[in-house]
């Protein structure tokens, strides 16, 4: 799939849009999801044009890849979450339900997650 440059998180990269910033470094952006599905839901994102996982790991950077899994352990640190724990999910093309095609990790913590899926 090629990028598409008017997704909502290009937007929010662009500052087109606003967002509920958590933290950010030369390479990814976090930010509050606008629709929590936890007490604590947490979206980290790189700032390269990427689609998904599948994307990013074959043609992202060892520098920006290196940032990004470095920015959801701090992401989830400055949110206070290493002591209860969290969860990490990244959608990821058709199967996965994925809605805004640039790569964004959830972080989902704050309280009891639940199981990995709803049986
Ligand atoms: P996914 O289904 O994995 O693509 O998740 C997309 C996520 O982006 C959802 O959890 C949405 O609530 C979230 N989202 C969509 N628009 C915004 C926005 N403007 N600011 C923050 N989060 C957003």
């Amino acid at each position: 799939m090629s990028y598409d440059h008017d997704n909502i998180f290009a937007k929010i990269l662009r500052e087109e849009i606003p967002c509920n910033k958590h933290d950010e470094c030369d390479h990814t952006l976090a930010f509050f999801d606008i629709t929590p599905q936890a007490q604590t839901h947490i979206l980290v994102i790189p700032k390269g044009a990427y689609v998904d996982m599948a994307d990013f790991s074959a043609n992202a950077s060892a520098e920006e890849q290196v940032a990004f899994i470095k920015a959801i352990g701090r992401a989830a640190r400055l949110a206070g979450l290493d002591e209860g724990g969290y969860r990490i999910i990244s959608n990821t093309g058709r199967d996965s339900h994925q809605e805004v095609p640039h790569l964004h990790m959830h972080i989902l913590g704050g309280e009891p997650i639940g199981p990995l899926r709803a049986r």
